[in-house]
This record gives C-alpha cells, structure tokens and sequence, in this order.
C-alpha cells in the first residue's frame, strides 16, 4: 500500500482541512467496507429483504427501509466509460489535475457502474476502454477519543488506477 496522494501528509495543509471519514467502528456504521478495503475487498451493501444492491454502502436500504443488510463483493477491474480531468478549482493544495473516472465493473457485477477519483495515471493519457483496477492506499491516522483515552484510528481508502499493460 501507497501513502502518496495526500497533500497534509507533505506538511502542506493543515489536519483541520482533513477529507478522509473517521473508520473506526466506534464512529462508522459502514466501517466494515473499510475493514475489507484493508484485505483488498472492494463491497458494498445488499439488502437481506428485498436484494436492492446499493453503491456507496448503505446502513439502511433505499427501497424498502430495512436495516437488515449484508456486504457483498464488487469486481476490482472495470473499464473506462468517461475521464473527467479537473484543471481549475481543485481543493486546496492538491496538484492539478484531479481526475475522475466513471467506471464499467461488466455486465455481471451487482453494481454497473462507480465513479472514482484516478491515480498512478498521467493527464491525458487515461482513455475510454481502458482497464483499471482498485487501489487501496494508507491515509493518515485518525486520534479518536474513546471512552475517556485517546486511541488512534489507523484509516484506508481507495481509487482506481490502470492496469499496467
Ligand atoms: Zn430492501
């Protein structure tokens, strides 16, 4: 795992302006998505009662309002349908460009489609059709306090990169 792609850790802004979600369990109800990031799983909810698969994941179904829900497996490979490559407007301290892909997991993937920020990828080179697959990096740790000590919450996420050809 990489820790590259966050600007504070370069000590170029401050912890305050810290995007990254709080994971522990204690603060998360979707930590476990997290959790199976740290293994190289890429999931998402699927409703116990009535199949609604939901992308991001979910604490309470969509369609029928139930919180019975189970976490199932999204592919790690997909193929490029649209790059969005954002040259202005950027957050604060990030290099531009910030590129986005939306992204084809295959016809039998419970959820078509994502939309994911890119890295390992160089402006303009990153094209429809092309492969990409997950990639899960460390973030900077988290101090949460809990009940009365303060304990520090080690963090993941994820974006897509290419395959290697
Ligand atoms: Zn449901």
């Amino acid at each position: 795992m990489a820790t590259a792609w966050i600007p504070f850790l370069e000590g170029r802004y401050s912890p305050t302006l810290d995007m990254w979600p709080i994971e522990a369990k204690e603060f998360n109800r979707i930590h476990e998505f997290y959790e199976n990031l740290r293994e190289g799983k890429f999931t998402t909810t699927k409703c116990k009662k009535c199949g609604r698969v939901a992308y991001p994941p979910r604490v309470i179904c969509p369609e029928c309002y139930s919180d019975e829900l189970e976490w199932i497996e999204l592919p790690k490979k997909g193929k490029v349908t649209v790059v969005v490559e954002k040259w202005g407007g950027v957050p604060i301290c990030y290099e531009p460009p910030l590129i986005d892909a939306w992204i084809d997991l295959g016809k039998d993937s419970p959820v078509r489609h994502v939309l994911s920020r890119m890295v390992n990828c160089p402006p303009e080179t990153l094209k429809e059709g092309d492969e990409v697959q997950l990639a899960v990096f460390d973030v900077p740790a988290h101090p949460i306090e809990l009940k009365k000590k303060t304990i520090t919450a080690e963090r993941v996420f994820f974006a897509f990169e290419p395959v290697k050809k």
